[in-house]
């Protein structure tokens, strides 16, 4: 079943609830103040945030020259 968010309108509290679909249509009272003034709120699709994406920057490879002194 879904769940759904409601915003009272009257005490501006939001509250879940989970409705079956057929009581979607259904404004639920508020369970703070119990006034039926509420109305379900979109939920928008969630917007993920991009992450950065750090490149593995590889530190330079040193090529040391073995330099072999006699
Ligand atoms: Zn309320």
């Amino acid at each position: 079943m879904p769940l759904y968010e409601y915003h009272c309108q009257n005490c501006t509290e939001d509250f879940e609830k989970i409705v079956r679909f057929s009581e979607a249509n259904l404004l639920p009272p508020c369970p703070v103040c119990g006034s039926t003034d509420t109305h379900k709120k979109i939920s928008a699709a969630a917007s993920f945030g991009n992450a950065s994406s750090s490149g593995a920057s590889s530190s330079g490879s040193s090529c040391g020259s073995g330099g072999g002194f006699s």
